[in-house]
């Protein structure tokens, strides 16, 4: 069964390691440190650029890339990813950019690769609208309001649109999030929960607790089974494996059919 990025993409492709944006659920995080190649989160939050995977020449993937999975596109790393996504698309392929965006990055891509803007799906993750819920998930990412310019941006561009709500961080502003995005999306709205919660986001302070509580809390089955009711008959919506299994869903059997 298809699980993760996998459900997007045949390949997931970074010139990172670290990422300023420095979330409390970070997956990348925690596997770079199982991996040894960072030690701490505060290691982790100064992003430092692969020279090797900047230069590397792609081949035509069997379907759709992903970049970047393990990262985020910065001020401090957009030339390193402008060539990589060049590299990517060079090669004929169909590119999935994933952002948390900032206007100006997004500015720079689409001025960027204006003339190859049918190759690429842009798919911007906003995770909830209340900036205070944003500022302490994911403290170093733009704002709900620089997101929804640069998703504007791309929209108003001519790219193709999407939105990652994964992980939902306030579940019950889910469906007004929807309402207020699907103007600006041309492709799908994708929902999931914070998945792995125990091994991914560290408990060092009450406030953590408390957050961590309220997640577990919002997502419970019943939970769940109620937003899927509110938005299952929505054209864009796109449910990630882990409500699938909750709603009874089959999950997907082949890598990157982004459906
Ligand atoms: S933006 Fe992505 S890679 Fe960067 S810290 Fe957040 S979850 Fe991790």
């Amino acid at each position: 069964m298809i699980r993760g990025t996998r459900e997007w993409a045949v390949a997931e492709i970074n010139c990172c390691i670290g990422c300023p944006h420095a979330c409390l659920y970070c997956y990348g995080r925690t596997s770079a440190m199982n991996r040894g190649l960072v030690h701490s989160a505060e290691e982790w939050s100064k992003s430092r650029i692969v020279a090797a995977a900047v230069e590397k020449e792609h081949p035509l993937y069997p379907g759709q890339v992903m970049f970047p999975a393990a990262h985020d596109i910065t001020g401090e790393n957009i030339e390193a990813a402008i060539a990589v996504i060049d590299n990517l698309l060079v090669a004929g392929n169909r590119v999935l950019i994933v952002s948390k965006p900032s206007p100006e990055c997004i500015n720079r891509l689409c001025e960027r690769f204006r003339e190859k803007r049918e190759q690429i799906l842009f798919r911007f993750t906003i995770t909830a609208r209340s900036e205070g819920i944003l500022s302490f998930w994911e403290p170093g990412a733009p704002t709900y309001r620089q997101r929804l310019l640069a998703l504007s941006l791309a929209h108003s561009r001519g790219f193709s649109t999407s939105v990652s709500v994964e992980p939902m961080l306030e579940i019950g502003d889910v469906a007004a999030l929807v309402a207020e995005l699907e103007p600006l999306v041309t492709h799908s709205i994708w929902i999931g929960k914070m998945n792995r919660i125990a091994e991914r986001v560290t408990i060092d302070s009450v406030r953590v607790a408390e957050e961590v509580d309220r997640i577990e809390r919002e997502q419970g089955d019943a939970e769940i089974r109620e937003l899927y009711g509110l938005l299952q008959h929505h054209p864009l919506i796109r449910w990630k494996e882990s409500i699938k299994e909750v709603v009874g869903l089959p999950l997907s059997e082949q890598a990157g059919l982004d459906r």
